[in-house]
């Protein structure tokens, strides 16, 4: 991670160069700023400059309480899918030293498998991510995009119809009011796509947690192993994070409000993965919400005493001691004044920007009569997790991102200031020339104003997407035995189309490699850990509306299945599909069993 240490050069750097530019050039229109520098914001602001826009990215991190920060990117690069899909990785790795390596011919001794370098690992991610962030910066710098270190906060929107996004550098110091004013940037268009930030209950609540709990933000650039963890939470953050810090071998216990975890997914899926977690070791204590924290010292690394509250008899309980806690109870954009949502009449609601208006007039409108991206505000577009409804995942915002610039682009970039106004002289006034990235010690070529050239893209690369679409949104839980789903849960299908209109079809096996290990007495016998399930209309013709599959490299089989509902695929299709063997996916189109014939869905042989 970038520390705020290794970054105040670049920022210095920054404020002067720009002060300069200023001062020569005064302020320029943008086509399009974007705030945020994630998944969303980024691709905006690729894809604009490629259609021939001038955009610019804002984008700044604020330190979590524990004091952790890091580069361009956002949450996926930094804090997110990257750095947790490596230790799933590492933890996946770790089961060759048990029974299965040993079962398989590889020299292990089980009660002595090697243990687990922490250290190493965060190192070799932490050094990743910052080539990402390298990666990222020069990326948008050959690409035409200016990226400013900075925050952004929209301002009213002018009679002209343009906005004016003031900017302030992040500073060093821990007062987060002690920013840097830079100079204002004036664009036609703003897309917000600031992103969200795990929840930490308030110290009224829980008191010295801010001091003693960590979240996802600071676990993956752990300089030491995080020992004993305590995971709060029922989400799919805190089942993987589980998940990984158990196949690294380090104690984990999980303890959640209710018994019901990863709320928003099918039941079955979910009983499989907490299942299977505890067939690795994970403790579980449910029904219970934390009461206290407490700790000789008064800082997250140190052991520390929790206590819960059962939800139900509000009788208190000792969790034990600890070396780690770390909340993933949910995420939350910062506040909507941060990106200046109040000045210029964004609407939000829980801190997300509602979107989805209409703007009588507008041209973009007639383009298309359903923008969801769209803001109460127009010219104002929010993409990513920061926007109301939004599945909060990374190619989803990626896509909201696409299809704004190209939305943008067919309607001419209009809305206010124009770039006839530009001023050649200020083209520059934002490049990177100069400055040191982050402390890696390179030095950057100015920017290039034009974007370079390209292969011309074939029509339909150009086409706006249409929104996205939830229901056909797949998604994976990269905890050790992997779930991954498109479409609807079986309770979601059954809901809106009532038991009677729902047929399931469903199998439960043991993979291979659980099958020989089982042999070996790894894993207990008993209730199998894969499970694969299709949800589809009880009507003709049968449509599928969900697939659902857990098990190793579940994650790595949805992405086909995810076309096949999009096409719109039907029960018949599936069980007509060739299987390809021996795979996990192929269960999804052998199951015959239906959950309406009772009869039990258990595979006993291949
Ligand atoms: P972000 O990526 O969060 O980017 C927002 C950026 O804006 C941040 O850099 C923020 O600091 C910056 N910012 C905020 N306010 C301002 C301001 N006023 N001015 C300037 N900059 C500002 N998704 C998947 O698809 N697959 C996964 O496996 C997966 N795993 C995950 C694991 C974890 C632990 C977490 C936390 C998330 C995971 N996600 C995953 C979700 C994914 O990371 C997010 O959905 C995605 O990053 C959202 O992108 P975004 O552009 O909306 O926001």
């Amino acid at each position: 991670m970038l520390r705020r240490a290794a970054g105040a050069a670049a920022r210095l750097g920054s404020r002067r160069h720009l002060t300069t530019s200023t001062a020569r050039g005064g302020t320029k229109p943008y086509d399009v700023v974007v705030i945020g520098g994630g998944s969303g914001g980024i691709a905006c602001a690729r894809e604009s400059a490629s259609l021939g826009a001038r955009v610019a990215v804002l984008d700044a991190v604020s330190p979590s309480p524990q004091g952790t920060s890091w580069g361009l990117g956002g949450t996926c690069v930094n804090v997110g899918c990257i750095p947790k899909k490596l230790m799933h990785r590492a933890a996946r790795l770790g089961d060759a030293f048990g029974v299965l390596g040993s079962a398989l011919g590889w020299p292990s001794v089980p009660d002595k498998a090697p243990a687990h370098d922490w250290p190493a690992l965060s190192s070799s991610v932490t050094s990743y991510v910052r080539s990402l962030n390298f990666g990222y910066r020069s990326a948008l710098q050959k690409e035409g995009v200016d990226y400013i270190n900075a925050f952004g906060q929209l301002g009213p929107c002018a009679d002209d119809g343009s906005f004016v996004v003031a900017c302030t550098a992040p500073t060093d110091e821990s007062d987060s009011d002690a920013e840097e004013p830079l100079p204002d940037l004036v664009a036609s268009s703003v897309v917000v796509a600031t992103g969200t930030r795990p929840v930490l209950p308030s110290e009224d609540d829980l008191p010295g947690v801010s001091s003693l709990a960590i979240t996802s933000d600071d676990l993956f650039s752990l300089r030491e192993s995080p020992g004993r963890v305590l995971v709060v939470g029922g989400g799919y953050i805190a089942l993987e994070c589980a998940g990984f810090l158990r196949g690294l071998g380090l104690p984990v216990t999980v303890v959640h409000r209710s018994d019901r975890f990863l709320r928003a997914f099918d039941s079955d899926a979910s009983r499989a993965v907490v299942q299977d977690l505890t067939a690795r070791g994970v403790q579980f204590r449910t029904g219970l919400s934390l009461s206290a924290i407490t700790s000789e010292a008064s800082h997250a690394g140190k052991p520390k005493m929790v206590r819960a509250r059962n939800a139900e008899t509000g009788e208190e309980v000792s969790l034990g001691e600890f070396d780690t806690v770390m909340f993933a109870i949910g995420r939350q954009p910062l506040s909507p004044s941060r990106f200046g949502a109040q000045n210029a009449g964004v609407e939000t609601a829980g801190g997300r920007v509602t979107g989805g208006h209409a703007w009588p007039g507008h041209k973009l409108c007639e383009l298309s009569s359903h923008v969801p991206e769209s803001s109460t505000c127009p010219g104002v577009f929010a993409v990513g997790d920061v926007l109301q409804g939004s599945s909060e995942l990374t190619p989803v915002a990626i896509q909201q991102g696409v299809r704004v610039a190209r939305l943008l682009n067919q309607a001419g970039w209009k809305y206010g200031a124009s770039r006839a106004t530009e001023d050649p002289a200020s083209a520059t006034a934002f490049s990177l020339d100069g400055l040191d990235l982050g402390g890696l010690g390179m030095e950057v070529e100015p920017s290039q104003r034009a974007p370079p050239s390209r292969p011309t893209p074939a029509p339909w690369q150009l086409a706006v997407p249409p929104p996205v679409d939830p229901t056909l949104v797949p998604t994976a839980v990269f905890t050790p035995a992997e779930y991954a789903c498109v479409g609807l849960s079986e309770e979601e299908a059954i809901r809106q189309y009532g038991q009677d209109g729902v047929e399931v079809v469903w199998s439960k096996f043991d993979d291979l490699e659980a099958r020989l290990a089982s042999q070996h007495a790894w894993r207990p016998h008993g209730e199998p850990g894969s499970l694969a399930k299709v949800v589809a209309r009880r009507e003709e013709p049968w449509n599928v509306l969900g697939f659902h599959l857990v098990g190793p490299e579940a994650s790595e089989a949805i992405q086909g299945f995810a076309m096949a509902l999009r096409a719109g695929v039907t029960l018949p299709d599936v069980a007509s599909c060739v299987g390809v063997h021996p795979t996990l996916s192929e269960e999804l189109v052998s199951a015959h069993v239906t959950r309406r014939s009772g009869a039990d869905p258990t595979k006993s042989s291949c």
